[in-house]
């Protein structure tokens, strides 16, 4: 089947949006704030200082005001920033690529939040920061956040005029004036906070999660706003395996071990360098959606991290936990299970293709970092993965590298095609003449000195196709016909690599046929 071209160039789906960065050292509350603004809980705090995130990106909508997005560069921290110091090794290298992803972040956008933390106070580095902004040259508010009950605001906003910018303080975990943030933040904007939307106000599914459009910020005095991590907070659901198929969003997951080089793929399928990448095993540890458009599509990566580090930063291993990244599953079309190349296969990659085949996901695998493969050992190699894959053999098996580019381009069609292939419906006739094939090709043999009879097949779902023969005793019919039976329904029907069921029943009414 041919399939669509190599994605064209990207662009995020927020990027006629004018651009609010937050930014500040780490654990000031951004993420907190992000989550708030933009309604939904997708990204996750951390109670450790140093635990940076991706940047996000989001949407701020309110019933009748002008929408905008905003931008999560996670924490800015320095190299003498004590905290961060005494991570682990490469964690330098790591802060100063946050660095450098909010200083690109802070260039693209209208305006700059700097958020500080009220109960911390004034510190060093957030004047430091403040000396930074004030060199970029654009409207900056510092956002005093933790400011939790008002009897001690102006003692707790004080220290901070001295940076010379206007101050909101604000409560991110407990609402507290995060709309008057808001509009604060419309302000900021060219144009001001009245310029109407642009024409193309995106749909749901976007960036980092679908925010309401009512003109609330979530229940405002819920007590711990930080608390309910992973919630939804009424935003609706992301787009699920449902009856609906619409070809123009399409949803992946990642699924992999740490350092398998998710992350990295990330960055080169969807050509821009929007997800951090390190030498440090764990180091995208949230949950982050990341939305391109390619061509006329939007490709959403859900839950990019896939796993996440529970346990303190110090840990030199991080567990992989399937169950957590398995959910991420659910929520895509197609999952891309990234292995590397340089581990070869390992009992978790078997059981978890196992469980992938078994729950009926959808999925295709990358072998990634193939350009650290010498050419020689590549028979062996692939010999490995493609034992891998011996019960379900209709799984792709793509060998890439991140960093190279080798092999990227049949991904996301081959991803599209996946898809499109769950949600084959066959007609009647069609289904007709295929067990009418099957039968002709190779009779079932018999069984307990009878043959199996089959009367008629029919299509019972859609995603994954299910297909079921009724027979006369669906006992008779033994594994290696219905492996049979499958392979030629798959040539057949052009159900190449998506998950399939072929079922029998007993049918005695239908005898006769
Ligand atoms: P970030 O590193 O700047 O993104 O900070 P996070 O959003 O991860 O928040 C860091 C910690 O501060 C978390 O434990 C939050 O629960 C907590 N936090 C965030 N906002 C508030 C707030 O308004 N009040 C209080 N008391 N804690 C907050
Ligand atoms: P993740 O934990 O699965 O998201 O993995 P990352 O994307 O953070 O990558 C882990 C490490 O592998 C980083 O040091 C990357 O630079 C490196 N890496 C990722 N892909 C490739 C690749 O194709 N080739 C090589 N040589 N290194 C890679």
């Amino acid at each position: 089947m041919p399939i669509a071209q190599p994605p064209a160039p990207t662009a995020p789906v927020t990027s006629h949006l004018p651009k609010i960065a937050l930014v500040g050292r780490p654990n000031v509350g951004k993420s907190t704030l992000f989550n708030r603004l933009i309604r939904a809980n997708r990204a996750i705090t951390h109670d450790r200082p140093g635990v940076t995130r991706d940047r996000m990106e989001g949407q701020v909508r309110s019933r009748g005001k002008r929408t905008f997005a905003i931008v999560d560069t996670g924490g800015i921290t320095l190299d003498a920033h004590a905290a961060v110091a005494e991570g682990p090794e490469g964690i330098r290298g790591f802060e100063a690529e946050i660095l450098r992803q909010a200083e690109a972040a802070m260039a693209e956008a209208a305006g700059i939040c700097l958020v500080v933390d009220g109960r911390d106070g004034l510190t060093p580095f957030d004047e430091h920061l403040a000396a930074h902004l004030r060199r970029a040259g654009k409207p900056v508010l510092v956002v005093v956040n933790k400011v939790d009950g008002v009897e001690r605001e102006d003692e707790m906003l004080a220290e901070f005029h001295a940076l010379g910018f206007p101050l909101l303080p604000v409560s991110a975990a407990h609402g507290h004036n995060v709309r008057a943030l808001a509009d604060e933040m419309r302000d900021m904007l060219p144009g001001g906070p009245d310029e109407p939307d642009g024409p193309d106000e995106p749909e749901e599914g976007d960036e980092a999660g679908e925010a309401g459009d009512a003109d609330d910020f979530g229940p405002a005095q819920d007590g711990d706003g930080a608390e309910d991590e992973g919630a939804e907070s009424g935003a609706p659901a992301a787009e699920t395996k449902g009856p609906a198929y619409d070809p123009t969003h399409l949803r992946l997951a990642m699924l992999g071990r740490p350092n398998a080089g998710k992350s990295s793929l990330v960055n080169a399928l969807s050509g821009q360098q929007r997800m951090i990448v390190s030498d440090v095993a764990g180091t995208t540890r949230d949950s982050v959606d990341v939305s391109f458009e390619s061509g006329d599509r939007t490709i959403t990566f859900v839950d990019t991290a896939g796993v996440r580090r529970r346990s303190r930063i110090t840990d030199s291993v991080e567990r992989f936990s399937v169950n957590a990244s398995l959910k991420s599953t659910t929520k895509a079309h197609v999952t891309l299970l990234v292995l590397d190349a340089l581990q070869g296969v390992t009992q978790q990659d078997k059981r978890l293709v196992d469980l992938l085949d078994e729950r009926k996901t959808p999925f295709m695998v990358l072998v990634n970092k193939i350009d650290l493969v010498p050419r020689k050992l590549m028979p062996d190699l692939e010999a490995s993965f493609k034992g891998m894959l011996e019960f379900c053999p209709h799984v792709p098996l793509l060998y890439v590298s991140a960093k190279s580019g080798k092999g990227l381009g049949p991904v996301l069609p081959m991803a599209e095609r996946i898809r499109a292939e769950c949600h084959v419906r066959v007609g009647t006739g069609q289904l007709n003449r295929a067990m009418e094939e099957v039968l002709t090709r190779h009779q079932p043999p018999v069984v307990r000195r009878v043959r199996p009879k089959f009367f008629y097949l029919t299509q019972a779902e859609t995603n994954p196709p299910t297909f079921v023969f009724f027979v006369n005793d669906a006992d008779r019919i033994q594994t290696p016909y219905a492996r049979y039976v499958e392979k030629a329904l798959r040539r057949m029907f052009r159900i190449e690599h998506a998950p399939m069921r072929v079922r029998f029943r007993s049918s005695h009414k239908k005898k006769g046929e």
